[in-house]
């Protein structure tokens, strides 16, 4: 059984624990490999190998960091199909998607390849009589990134870029469902030219995140995972004075407007509900029709759509539209949440479970899943699926429609369908959510944007990538320097002694 361990002073290095987890192959269920859950001793021997290293990169010129950064992405770049592939092997999405994950990662590091222009301070000439006043960025040293399974390139790509283009040293924590992809990309950025230390990518569970929470060296917590682990990291980073900034999961609503282009609408539903097998944080899981005819039409159009979803593993080739989720734990969870959305008196449409693929029979899929007359008391509107499940909830008016989405304790994304600009100026001035789209269903900022959301999506300050990722990793030093008159006097040509 291949054994994975850790990325260690640039090189891999097996675990010391003795303690494993399986990393499975989601569509096969098969165990293909195990991944060492490393201690609070390795965690700690890896942070302090990290501070050494980082102050002789903190004093490498931030252009030649940021080439450094540019070899990194040329190598993604040329990488592109095997990390692709590393990433479907262990997450199970298609390789379109796969692709996808690696391309959006990619791009931050774009953006970091111009990380000078990020880094650049500020300066007050004349502040005072002789007195100049200026602020200056610098890294805050040894920072952490922990991230969770379902983009296992694009967020340790989000984590790294800026942390490291800011001067810092990273210890990265990938998740333990997915943990090959961060230990490739590491072995790439050492090939760009970063030095050994500099990023340390250490597996593990609980007990490591734990040691990097407690540890004293590590200045600041980028997560990104669930709520409440987010809201657990949080709490014990800033507990220990630590920066934290710690992104949740996410319920995202799409209101579809009675003017709405409903065809395009209801392939936006698909492609935003189904795609990754929901296992997005910016999947689109609720459809909030507004009057009885929009939502009747709408199910009419999502139906045939939704039923010739081809779901397989993603070696059964580009059309296949998604794959498995991710282990069986959440299999059985999604199986028995659609279960309960029966119970408590929702309108299966299309029934995803019980799902079998021939020659793929122990994978983990699940089918493709509609809901309709969903009411937000019912436990598959309150909590996050992240499956193929759709659920619709009607609403008979705009502002009702927008209340239900401004009451749901989730704010990550959402969307608006809608042929009315005033409507949509509204919906984003109004709503309480970070990222909004209008006639668009997945709103992810560009790289040089940044990416959070509101409520119980995210804790902490700062969004992640983008302008404030740097404000993020960096923190702020402003020097008031007075300069006593005296130099105008003169030269003097004599030889004499110094006053
Ligand atoms: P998760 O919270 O289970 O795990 C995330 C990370 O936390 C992993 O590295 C894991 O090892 C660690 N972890 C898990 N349990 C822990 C514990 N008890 N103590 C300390 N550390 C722990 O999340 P996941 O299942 O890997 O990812 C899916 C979730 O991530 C979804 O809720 C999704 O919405 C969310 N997500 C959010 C964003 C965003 O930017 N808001 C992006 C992607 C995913």
């Amino acid at each position: 059984m291949k054994e994975i361990g850790h990325w260690i002073n640039g090189k891999l290095v097996a675990g010391t624990s003795g303690r494993f987890t399986d990393v499975y192959n989601p569509a096969t269920g098969e165990v293909q490999a195990k991944v060492s859950l490393a201690t609070k001793a390795e965690l700690d021997a890896a942070v302090a190998a990290a501070e050494a290293a980082q102050p002789g990169w903190a004093a490498t010129n931030p252009q030649r960091r940021a080439r450094v950064m540019m070899k990194f992405g040329d190598l993604i770049n040329q990488h592109m199909e095997e990390l692709a592939t590393l990433v479907s092997a262990e997450h199970g999405k298609t390789l379109p998607d796969a692709r996808g994950d690696v391309q959006r990662g990619l791009e931050v590091i774009e953006v970091c390849m111009g990380a000078p222009a990020m880094l650049k301070g500020e300066y007050t000439d004349s502040a005072g009589p002789g007195i100049d006043l200026y602020a200056m960025r610098q890294p805050l040293g040894v920072v952490a990134g922990i991230a969770p399974f379902n983009f296992p390139a694009m967020i340790p790509l989000w984590k790294m870029g800026p942390a490291l283009s800011a001067g810092n040293a990273m210890i990265l924590k990938p998740s333990e469902r997915c943990p090959s992809t961060s230990l490739r990309l590491a072995e790439l950025a050492k090939e760009a030219g970063l030095p050994d230390g500099v990023l340390q990518v250490v597996n593990g569970d609980k007990e490591v995140v734990d040691a990097i929470l407690d540890n004293e060296t590590v200045q600041a917590v980028g997560f990104v995972g669930s709520t409440p682990i987010a809201q657990y990291i949080y709490g014990r980073a800033a507990n220990n004075g630590k920066r934290a900034q710690c992104f949740g999961g996410a319920k995202n609503h799409m209101i579809i407007m009675p003017d709405a282009d409903l065809d395009k609408a209801a392939d936006a539903l698909v492609g935003a509900s189904m795609g990754a097998a929901g296992e997005r944080c910016m999947a689109i899981s609720v459809a909030v029709p507004v009057g009885k005819e929009t939502a009747d039409k709408l199910i009419e159009k999502l139906i045939p759509k939704i039923e010739k979803l081809k779901v397989g593993p993603y070696t059964a080739g580009e059309d296949v539209d998604f794959g498995p989720v991710i282990t069986k734990q959440a299999l059985d969870r999604i199986t028995g949440l659609i279960g309960s959305g029966v119970d408590q008196g929702a309108t299966l449409v299309v029934d995803g479970r019980g799902l079998k693929i021939q020659g793929y029979e122990n994978g983990f899929f699940v089918g493709p899943t509609l809901f309709d007359d969903v009411t937000p008391e019912m436990d598959i509107y309150k909590q996050e699926i992240f499956g193929p499940v759709l659920s619709t909830v009607r609403m008979e008016t705009y502002a009702e429609a927008l209340k239900l989405v401004i009451d749901n304790e989730y704010g990550n994304g959402t969307s608006i369908f809608t042929a009315d600009g005033d409507t949509a100026r509204d919906f984003a001035s109004r709503v309480n959510v970070g990222m909004v789209g209008i006639n668009f269903p997945i709103p992810v900022p560009l790289s040089y944007y940044s990416f959070g959301g509101w409520k119980k999506s995210a804790f902490g300050d700062l969004n992640q990538y983008g302008p404030d990722a740097f404000r993020f990793y960096t923190k702020t030093k402003t020097v008031t320097a007075r300069w006593f008159s005296g130099i105008k006097e003169g030269a003097s040509l004599n030889f004499k002694a110094l006053d």
